[in-house]
C-alpha cells in the first residue's frame, strides 16, 4: 500500500505540465501598443508586399528606400 502512495508522490513530480501555463505579461506588449495598425505596404518598384506598421527602411528585394513604398489597400 505505502508503495503505491510513493508512486503517487512520484507522479506528482511529473505534473509540471501545468507550470508553463504561466504567461509573461509583457508578451502582448509592443505589437498592440504604439500606433498599432498593421498595413500592407507595397514596393512600387518591384511589387514586393509586406504587412507591418511602417514600410521597411529599404525593400529587401530591390533595395529602394521606404519612400518608394505605398500603402496597399487590402483588408487583413
Ligand atoms: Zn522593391
Amino acid at each position: 500500500m505505502s508503495g503505491r502512495v510513493l508512486d503517487g508522490e512520484a507522479s506528482v513530480e511529473s505534473i509540471p505540465e501545468r507550470r508553463p501555463a504561466v504567461r509573461p505579461e509583457a508578451a502582448p506588449g509592443p505589437a498592440t501598443q504604439d500606433t498599432g495598425e498593421i498595413k500592407i505596404w507595397r514596393c512600387k518598384v518591384c511589387g514586393y508586399l509586406c504587412a507591418r506598421r511602417a514600410p521597411p527602411e529599404t525593400c529587401p528585394i530591390c533595395h529602394v528606400g521606404r519612400e518608394r513604398f505605398e500603402p496597399f489597400p487590402v483588408r487583413i
